[in-house]
């Protein structure tokens, strides 16, 4: 019993999960950072199995199918993301500190079987400081944009479910507070 946890970590788009995530990777080598599955594109500089596992639809489907997923959602009505399993539980087992950086309607799922994992809501410190990020990213077409900014109205009233908040106004401090919830545990194995 190490007393390291699992957290979940969510969030409207665009507030900076990936940027503190990244962090967190970067300054904390001892924590475990699970990477998902998606069914989208790379983006220029994205690295498969680093950033994501790239799949097309059928490796998803049998992912989906053989029960490999802890989570799985369709995200901005745009491609299908999931979690894999099998590492979670191996990191887990073995103590260590560990990260799942997902949407919203993952976390849920996560909050069904693994509620003893500590789920924190990262919340931009405003509104317009959001769009301003989304708009600054420019990775995505006026009409993604609209479409995610519509999904992170909706994410913004989850706040309540969450057992933290951690608002990100400095990328480092953000991953920072991340970590010590991973570490601040009493273990639970419940
Ligand atoms: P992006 O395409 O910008 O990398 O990510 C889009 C959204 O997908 C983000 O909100 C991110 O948190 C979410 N996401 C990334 N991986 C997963 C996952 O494994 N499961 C779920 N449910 N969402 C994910």
């Amino acid at each position: 019993m190490t007393g390291n946890r699992l957290v979940v970590l969510a969030g409207p788009t665009a507030v900076g999960k990936g940027t503190v995530a990244a962090a967190v990777r970067e300054e904390h080598p001892d924590v475990w950072i699970s990477v998902s599955v998606t069914t989208r594109r790379a983006r220029p500089g994205e690295v498969d199995g680093v950033h994501y596992h790239f799949v097309d639809d059928a490796a998803f489907d049998r992912l989906v199918a053989g029960g490999e997923l802890l989570e799985w959602a369709v995200v901005h009505k745009a491609a299908r993301y999931g979690t894999p399993r099998g590492p979670v539980v191996t990191s887990l087992e073995a103590g260590q500190p560990s990260l799942l950086e997902i949407d919203l309607q993952g976390a849920r799922q996560v909050r069904e079987t693994m509620p003893e994992a500590v789920f924190v809501f990262l919340k931009p410190p405003s509104w317009d400081e959001l769009v301003r990020r989304l708009v600054g990213r420019g990775t995505e077409t006026a009409e993604e944009r609209e479409r995610r900014l519509e999904t992170a109205r909706a994410e913004l009233a989850a706040e309540p479910e969450f057992d933290v908040t951690i608002v990100n106004h400095e990328v480092h401090a953000a991953a920072d507070e991340l970590v010590a919830l991973m570490k601040s545990g009493t273990s639970s194995s419940a």
